[in-house]
């Protein structure tokens, strides 16, 4: 799931949320919804060495059963 880091400009507070679909982040100290995107999160990066492929379909890494090519 996606988190992403945002910035309430309504109180200053600096937080990070899962966002579902296209829903605005509720800043967790005044409740605003007045916030700016801050920091991307990307996924963490596999393992060095890891020989698995990942899946261009689901993300998965490894032989994925449904997207296996
Ligand atoms: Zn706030």
């Amino acid at each position: 799931m996606p988190l992403f880091g945002y910035h309430c400009t309504a109180c200053g507070e600096d937080y990070e949320m899962l966002v579902f679909g296209s829903e605005p982040p509720t800043c967790p100290k005044c409740g605003s919804h007045a916030s700016e995107r801050a920091l991307s999160r990307p996924a963490p990066p596999p393992q060095l060495g890891d020989p698995a492929p990942m899946c261009q379909a689901c993300g998965q890494f490894g032989t994925c059963p449904g997207h296996a090519a």
